[in-house]
C-alpha cells in the first residue's frame, strides 16, 4: 500500500506503516542503521559511527536508567559513570570499557573518564573545596593544577597552604579542622620528587581525628598506575587522579583524564558535576585510549629503562652539574622510592655546569635545548610520555613570567627538561653528548639559521 494511505487525516489503515513502502531517503537510512545496530549490538543512530544517543526503543529503559541512577546515587555500592549510555555527556559504551580497565588498574570501586588531566583535577577540587574550607598542595604540582586551586580558593572563600616537597612535618603542622585535601603530585614536575606512600597517607590518616572531612589525593600522571608496587589507593590514598594524555594514551595524540576512587559519594557527585557542565571524554578518545592501553604499558615501561641509563650517562657527564631522576641514588627520595615503585617515570631534567664568568645559566639552558633539537631526534615540544623524545627549557615553556630570583628559590632556575620517547636511548646520548660539547658552540644565528632551513625542508 502507498504511504499516501497513510495521510488522510481522517483515516488510517489498521496496520503501521511500512518501512518499505517510504521513500528511498527514509528507507536507506533507517535499513543501513539496523544494520549498523545488527553488526554491533548497540543502538548507535549511524550506519556505521558510535554516536552520542543511542536507540532506547521506548520510555521503559529510560525510566529503567533512571531507576538505577537513583540506586547508585543512594545506594553507594558504584559509581553512576557506571551506567549504559543514553546520552554521550553522561557516558558512552566506550568510555565505560575505559573506565573499567581504570578501575582493574587502579584497584578502585569507581572511576570517571573525562576530556583532560586538568578537567580530572578541576571536578575533584569542586567536589571538595567549599566555603571557608582549607587545602594542602605540595609546592612542586604542575603550575597550571596550583594556579587552578589558588584561583578556586580566591572565588570560594577557602585557603590553601602549600607545604614543600618531603616537608613531611610541615604537612602534618599545616593540617587544620577544615582541611578536605591533601594534594600532590608523583613524581613532580620537573624534579621528579616522589611522594612517601607509607608515610603521608599516615599522617592524613592520623589528621582526621582533628580534619574528618580530609582526603588525600594524589595526581599519578607521571609514575603511572604501572609505576607503584601495589595501587595508590590500597596505599591509603583516597582520589587519584591523572592525565591520560601522557602515558595512559601514550602516544601524544588524544586529550583525556581519569579519577579513581574508592569513595563512591565523590565520584557521584564529581560525576554530577561532569553531567551538568560536560567534560566527559568523548567516545573517539576513550576508544582510541582503550585499544592502546597495552601498548601504551609496554611503551612506559621501555621509555622508564631508556630514561634511566640516560639519567646515567648525562649524571656521569663532566658538562652535568645535577639530574633529577628517581633511578639515580642520590635522589632525596630514593628510601621512598625503594619501598613503593617499580618505575623510576620517562622524565628527567638537568641543569648544565657552569660557563664562564658572567655567563647567563638560563641562556645557557635555552641554547642547549636549541641545540638539542637541532639532531632532530629529540623535539623541542612539551608535554612528556609520547612517542618522541622531547626537550624543551623550562623557564620558557612553564615559569616565562616567573622572576628569576622566585625561580632560584625554588630550585627550578637553568633547567633543561628531557622526556624520553620509544627510540633507543643510546641514540638520544649521542644526541645529547653532541649537544652538550658541540651544539652549545651555536650561535643564536646558526641556531635560526637551521630553524629556517629546517621549516624549509619540511614545509612548514
Ligand atoms: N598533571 C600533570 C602532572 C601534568 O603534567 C599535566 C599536563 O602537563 C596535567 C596534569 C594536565 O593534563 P592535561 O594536559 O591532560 O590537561
Amino acid at each position: 500500500m502507498s504511504i499516501a494511505a497513510w495521510l488522510d487525516l481522517d483515516h488510517c489503515p489498521k496496520e503501521r506503516p511500512s518501512v518499505d513502502e517510504m521513500t528511498e531517503e527514509t528507507k536507506s537510512l533507517h535499513n543501513a542503521i539496523d544494520d549498523h545496530m545488527r553488526d554491533t549490538g548497540v543502538g548507535y543512530l549511524h550506519p556505521s559511527e558510535k554516536t552520542v544517543q543511542l536507540d532506547l526503543l521506548g520510555t521503559a529503559p529510560m525510566v529503567a536508567w533512571q531507576e538505577g541512577k537513583v540506586e547508585l546515587l543512594f545506594g553507594g555500592e558504584a559509581c553512576w559513570s557506571e551506567l549504559p549510555q543514553v546520552y554521550a555527556r553522561y557516558g558512552t559504551e566506550s568510555g565505560r570499557a575505559l573506565l573499567s580497565r581504570i578501575r582493574s588498574l587502579e584497584g578502585a570501586e569507581a572511576a570517571l573518564v573525562c576530556d583532560s588531566g586538568m578537567q580530572a583535577s578541576a571536578l575533584v577540587f569542586d567536589v571538595l573545596i567549599e566555603p571557608g574550607s582549607h587545602a594542602v598542595m605540595f609546592r612542586q604540582v604542575y603550575n597550571k593544577t596550583e594556579k587552578h586551586l589558588s584561583w578556586l580558593a580566591q572565588r570560594t572563600g577557602a585557603e590553601v597552604t602549600i607545604v614543600d616537597d618531603g616537608d613531611l612535618a610541615g604537612l602534618a603542622a599545616a593540617i587544620r579542622p577544615t582541611t578536605r585535601m591533601v594534594f600532590a603530585e608523583t613524581y613532580s614536575n620537573p624534579l621528579m620528587r616522589a611522594l612517601d606512600l607509607v608515610r603521608v597517607p599516615n599522617i592524613v590518616a592520623e589528621a582526621r581525628a582533628v580534619a574528618p572531612q580530609i582526603k588525600l589525593v594524589v595526581d599519578s600522571t607521571i609514575a603511572t598506575p604501572w609505576g607503584f608496587a601495589k595501587p595508590l589507593l590500597e596505599s591509603g590514598v583516597d582520589v587519584v587522579i591523572a592525565s591520560a594524555t601522557k602515558a595512559l594514551g601514550g602516544q601524544d595524540r588524544d586529550l583525556g583524564g581519569i579519577i579513581a576512587t574508592n569513595n563512591i559519594d565523590l565520584a557521584n557527585s564529581a560525576m554530577d558535576l561532569m553531567a551538568m557542565r560536560g567534560g566527559i571524554l568523548d567516545w573517539r578518545r576513550a576508544e582510541a585510549i582503550l585499544e592502546g592501553l597495552q601498548a601504551a604499558e609496554s611503551a612506559h615501561a621501555r621509555r622508564c629503562l631508556s630514561a634511566n641509563i640516560i639519567a646515567a650517562f648525562l649524571d656521569a657527564h663532566p658538562k652535568v652539574e645535577k639530574v633529577f631522576h628517581p633511578s639515580l641514588p642520590s635522589h632525596p627520595d630514593a628510601a621512598a622510592i625503594a619501598a613503593s615503585y617499580v618505575r623510576h617515570g620517562s622524565l628527567l631534567s638537568f641543569r648544565l655546569v657552569a660557563g664562564a664568568e658572567g655567563a647567563d645559566g638560563e641562556d645557557a639552558a635555552r641554547r642547549f635545548c636549541d641545540a638539542l633539537a637541532t639532531c632532530k631526534v629529540v623535539r623541542y615540544a612539551l608535554s612528556f610520555d609520547g612517542l618522541c623524545s622531547k626537550v624543551n627549557h623550562h623557564k620558557s615553556v612553564s615559569e616565562y613570567f616567573t622572576p628569576r630570583e622566585a625561580l632560584e628559590r625554588s630550585g627550578l632556575s637553568e633547567l633543561v627538561r628531557l622526556a624520553v620517547g620509544v627510540e633507543d636511548p643510546h641514540d638520544i646520548c649521542a644526541a645529547l653528548n653532541w649537544a652538550l660539547h658541540e651544539g652549545m658552540l651555536l650561535s643564536d644565528e646558526e641556531l635560526s639559521e637551521w630553524r629556517a632551513d629546517r621549516k624549509n625542508a619540511l614545509g612548514l
